[in-house]
């Protein structure tokens, strides 16, 4: 059956910045056939007619980094810089992995709390303690399937032993921590390409195109350089997106020196995995070369600007990145960094945070890149196809067109 929403003000966010104080969407097939003045007027067939009068129409957010492995921890780990908070939040002796019904029901909370603020697409990069199990990654999966909303995620799982992902821990530990760390469980790089295939041959795809794969490293130093560039490969081959943390803490500018010889950033590159399936988390401690070596890639940054303070990692340089060209998203993160979960006060601090990160305040298009300026971005408008959802918060979403 047709929808047609009446009333609506619309807020287009295409080319022509189009705004309509009222108007009609039409969709059908779940994908939107007109939109403007009385579009839906003389429409003849059977409909389902919602007004939408006082609410706002435009395209669904886009939540472009998010780990829901956490959604159960709002407003708990505090007060830590990454490197501590990650032990807390992935604990490297940790024996027992989550159920396949407590995976389900943490994933639907978040996507039910994010569908209802306006996100109806998420990129979520799921990480698996102590490793991935099959129940573990079926009941995010069908979580996400269950919901609604569009959902692209990885299996994040490191192949190197703790204590190699930090610059001089291995010296620093105590004998019997280390011995520990060795025998804690890992997977081995051949074993978790072969549950990738499996993987993205039965999730790619499905539910209408509706639930995506991507591969993720987590981060280039927490992979073995054969794994890091096998994922790689399962990128090029199927298409999908290669998610990556690069840079995110000042202490990771000093191991890609002392572990690599250089930055993160060239690492990636030299390693042939930096290229236009790349999303780069963070991107915070980088230099000019490292900007440059972005933009020509083609890779997408994803900025996680309330994560970034909450734990002091420090603050990404987005005017910078965005005048080189870069394709930028907005994320979430996770929701112990948040204190929530929340894109739209995401896409508020991104507004504010990098006004003062110069002086002049004609930089890009005119404008600085306040908060309105970044709402096509936390639409995917820059990046990612948006989704139309039209506001008030209790109707249900509309499935999609692609703009
Ligand atoms: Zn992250």
């Amino acid at each position: 059956m047709d929808i047609i929403i009446e009333n609506a003000r619309v807020l287009t966010l295409d080319d022509d910045d189009t705004e309509y104080p009222e108007a009609d969407i039409l969709i059908r097939d779940g994908r939107i056939q007109a939109l403007g003045h009385g579009v839906a007027r003389g429409h003849g067939g059977a409909a389902r007619v919602i007004d939408r009068r006082g609410k706002l129409a435009m395209p669904g957010l886009i939540n472009g980094h998010f780990h829901s492995p956490m959604n159960l921890f709002k407003g708990a780990l505090v007060d830590m810089p990454l490197e501590l908070y990650m032990l807390f939040e992935v604990p490297p002796l940790a024996e027992t992995a989550a159920s396949r019904e407590l995976a389900h029901t943490r994933t639907q909370l978040a996507a039910v709390d994010l569908l209802r603020q306006g996100v109806t697409a998420i990129h979520d990069d799921v990480f698996y303690v102590p490793v991935p199990t099959d129940e573990e990654i079926d009941g995010v999966m069908s979580g996400y399937a269950d919901s609604g909303i569009r959902a692209t995620a990885t299996i994040n799982q490191s192949n190197v032993v703790e204590y190699a992902k930090y610059p001089y821990l291995a010296e620093l530990l105590p004998p019997e921590l280390r011995q520990r760390m060795d025998a804690a469980p890992r997977v081995e790089a051949d074993a978790m390409l072969a549950l990738y295939e499996r993987y993205i041959g039965q999730w790619e795809g499905s539910h209408g195109g509706r639930i995506r794969t991507a591969v993720s490293c987590s981060a280039p130093q927490r992979v073995t350089p054969e794994y890091f560039r096998a994922l790689g490969e399962l990128s090029r081959r199927h298409g999908i997106p290669y998610q990556m943390h690069i840079l995110e803490t000042k202490l990771q500018r000093v191991l890609g020196r002392d572990k690599y010889g250089h930055s993160l950033i060239r690492y990636a590159h030299e390693q042939g995995v930096l290229d236009e399936r790349a999303v780069v988390i963070h991107a915070i401690w980088i230099d000019d070369a490292d900007i440059e070596l972005l933009a020509r890639s083609g890779c997408s940054v994803a900025h996680n600007p309330i994560s970034n303070l909450k734990i002091g990692s420090g603050v990404m340089p987005f005017r910078r990145l965005r005048e080189a060209g870069v394709n930028l998203c907005l994320g979430i993160d996770e929701v112990p960094v948040d204190d929530g979960m929340n894109l739209w006060t995401v896409g508020k601090v991104a507004g504010l945070i990098h006004k003062i990160s110069d002086p002049e305040y004609r930089m890009v298009y005119g404008s600085w890149w306040g908060v309105v300026g970044l709402v096509p971005l936390g639409t995917g408008l820059v990046g990612w196809c948006p989704a139309y959802l039209p506001f008030g918060f209790s109707t249900c979403a509309v499935k999609n067109r692609a703009v």
